[in-house]
Formats: structure tokens, sequence, C-alpha cells
């Protein structure tokens, strides 16, 4: 509270009224918590406040020069410029009441508005994200009272202008502070800022216009949403106050995690299991497409299935990339099904098979294998980089 009352605004000491007044506006509209919603700007707003509240009154002016303490004695509703709207400090600096009418005002507002969003969530499973699905869906919205036809009165009667406010919904009230009158208007209490009153609610909807309803919508999911992605219904969601326009309804996609394939972006992966042996002499696989999801019928021509070539040598982790076999995007195109394979060695011997395995070994000079030691895992883009090097 000790700073200098020249530096909060940031003017000289021998500033000008107009100067000051100027610098005051100019922090008001950084600082006001109406625009600033940081919490340091209320107690920053307050002190430019108090600073201005000095500094634009003569004699509390000139008393702080004298190194007085002006808010010392009887300083009546210091630092009430933080109780004032930003818009009323904008309305005492433009005038907001000049010419002595009810300037500024707003008007009533209006009975009827457009209702609100709605969203509710779908859980679909992946084929169904990645196909698309046609889905019934619950949903639980306001609608349009019939009782009324959404204008709120009883059949027979109708709204009528306010007399408290004689239509305007707004009353005015005056304070004097040390920014000079400020008049501020609020909604009229009698007519709750509508100008209107409805002297006969409809029984329906008490007057508001709208009911709840629980109703079944059909809805079309595009084929490739995905997690968190959103299906707008135009006007399917909340029936505004007084029978207003519709809102959107919003769908918001859940996808179910798949038994077999993971998605990444419209990429699949998933990993593939195969014999020690079958990976050294090389084999091919039958694998389920994510199509043999989806109930097809007999001609449909969707493969359900993809043949897959193990090459012979086939190391564990070793990736296969199918284009075009992964999740349509939602503006075209397709990922790609990336299978990895994994090497299965064998965990129970016979007697036979070891005894097989040991000749083999014996031939291929494997009995006392050294072991190689190499880096730890390749990342990504040590694999992209061998890659290119030829390895
Ligand atoms: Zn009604
Ligand atoms: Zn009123």
């Amino acid at each position: 509270m000790s700073q200098d009352l020249y530096d909060l605004l940031g003017v000289d000491r021998d500033a000008d009224d107009t100067a000051i007044k100027k610098a005051y506006r100019r922090l008001a509209r950084q600082y006001h918590p109406d625009v600033n919603p940081e919490p340091e700007a209320q107690d920053k707003f307050k002190e430019i406040s108090r600073a201005y509240e000095v500094l634009s009154d003569p004699q509390k002016r000139s008393a702080y020069d004298r190194g007085g303490d002006p808010f010392g004695g009887g300083a009546a509703g210091f630092g009430q410029g933080a109780g004032f709207s930003f818009t009323d400090i904008m309305d005492a600096f433009f005038g907001g009441h000049a010419g002595g009418g009810a300037g500024g005002g707003r008007g009533p507002r209006p009975r009827v508005r457009r209702g609100q969003d709605a969203l509710i969530r779908l859980d679909v499973d992946l084929a169904e994200a990645a196909f698309g699905v046609t889905r019934e869906l619950k949903v639980d919205t306001a609608v349009l009272c019939t009782t009324c036809h959404g204008d709120g009165a009883a059949p027979g009667s109708h709204p009528v202008p306010c007399e408290t406010c004689r239509g305007q919904g707004e009353v005015a009230h005056v304070q004097r502070s040390f920014l000079g009158e400020i008049r501020t208007l609020r909604p009229c209490a009698a007519c709750r800022g509508f100008g209107t009153i409805i002297p006969e609610p409809c029984r329906e909807c008490s007057g508001d216009g709208r009911v709840r309803s629980r109703r079944t919508l059909t809805v079309k999911i595009p084929a490739g949403v995905d997690t968190g992605t959103r299906v707008q219904l135009a006007e399917q969601g909340e029936v505004g106050p007084g029978g207003g326009p519709a809102g959107d309804l919003y769908v918001e996609i859940q996808v179910a995690p798949h038994r077999v394939f993971t998605r990444h972006g419209n990429d699949l992966h998933c990993t593939v299991t195969v014999p020690m042996t079958a990976a050294a002499l090389g084999t091919s696989l039958t694998l389920p497409t994510l199509e043999a999801d989806v109930e097809q019928g007999a001609d449909s021509g969707v493969e359900t299935e993809f043949s897959l070539e193990i090459p012979a040598g086939t190391q564990s982790g070793t990736e296969q990339v199918l284009r075009g076999r992964g999740v349509p995007g939602l503006r075209g195109g397709r990922g790609d099904l990336v299978v990895s394979v994994a090497v299965e060695t064998p965990q129970r011997l016979d007697a036979r098979q070891e005894e097989l395995l040991r000749e083999l070994a014996a031939i291929r000079g494997e009995e006392t294998p050294s072991g190689q030691v190499k880096p730890g895992s390749k990342s990504f883009f040590g694999r992209l980089r061998d890659a290119f090097d030829g390895h």
C-alpha cells in the first residue's frame, strides 16, 4: 500500500487531470476483474482505483503531495471503484448517462432464446468406429411445450407488459461516487428483465415454453470415427426458453478396446505369434480382418481374412505393413495394418525333439554360442537409420 500513487497509475507528478483519467481508464481496461480473470488483477485494480480516487480529487491530491495520508480521515467510500462493473466505469467515462435518458440500456431480454447444445456419449466397438454404424439412441432433452406452443401462457391468456419497468426490462439505480454519478441499469425484479409478465402461466411447462421429454433418435455414425469424435446432430439439442430454436446434439464417440487390434490414428496394429520352426522355414498364415467383426451378407464381397507370408528366417519383432488394411479415414483414404511377428520358442521338449534340436545345434556350430552383445533395443529411428545404411 506504500507504493507511490503516481507510479501506480504510471503518470508524472505534474500530470494533469486528463492524463490521470486516461491512465486510469487504460489500467481499468487491463485489470478490471470483469475483463481480467487473473486472481492478481482484482488487487491490482483496487490499488489503481485508490490511486485514482486520490489523484483525481484536487484536495486529496494536494494532501498526498504534502506527505499526508489521503486515506487517513473520513475518506468515505475509498477504493469503491472496485465495486462497480467494468461497464459502469466505462459508462461513467464515456458519458453513458448523457442526455439523462436510460442510455446504455440493453432493453428487455427476450423470452425466446436458442436452446443449449446437448452432449451424449456413445460406446461403439472398433469395427463400428472403422466402418460406420447406425444406432438408435435414447435422448432426454427439453422439447417444445405443445400446450402453449412455447409462449408460456395458459391457453386463452397472453403475456402483458410489466408495469414496474414499463416494458423496459430494466430499472435505473443512481449512485454517487468519486467517478461522478454512476447510473446502473439493473434487470427489473418484477418481470426478471423480460419486460413482460405472464399472468397465467401454462400449467404444462410452468411458463417455460418447453418440457422435458425422452425420445429415440436414429443416428448414423460415419466410418472412421475415433474416441473423442463428436457427431453433430443439428437442432436435436435442448429447445430454448420460450420455445426458442433447439441447440445441437453432439454424440461423443467412445471406442471400446479390441481383443486383437490396437488403433494408432488410422493404422491398426496386431501381433501374430509363430513357432520358431515356422519362422525359420517360412510359412503362410490366414488371419481375420477387422471386417470379420461386422456381420456381412454372403455376397458382400468384403474380405474377412487375409493371408500373411512369413518368409524363411523371420526374426521376432519383424513388422509387416499391409497397406490400406487399417481404418478408413473420416475424410477418405485408409490406414495400414501393421503386423508384428513374435517368434515362439518351444518350452517343453520330449526326448526326440531335444535330440533333433541338439543335432541341429551341432550341425550349425551353435552348441556353445558366445552370445552377441549389442546396444539396447533399437528405437524406430535407429531401425530407420539401419535401413538407410543398408544393414
Ligand atoms: Zn406450456
Ligand atoms: Zn419489469
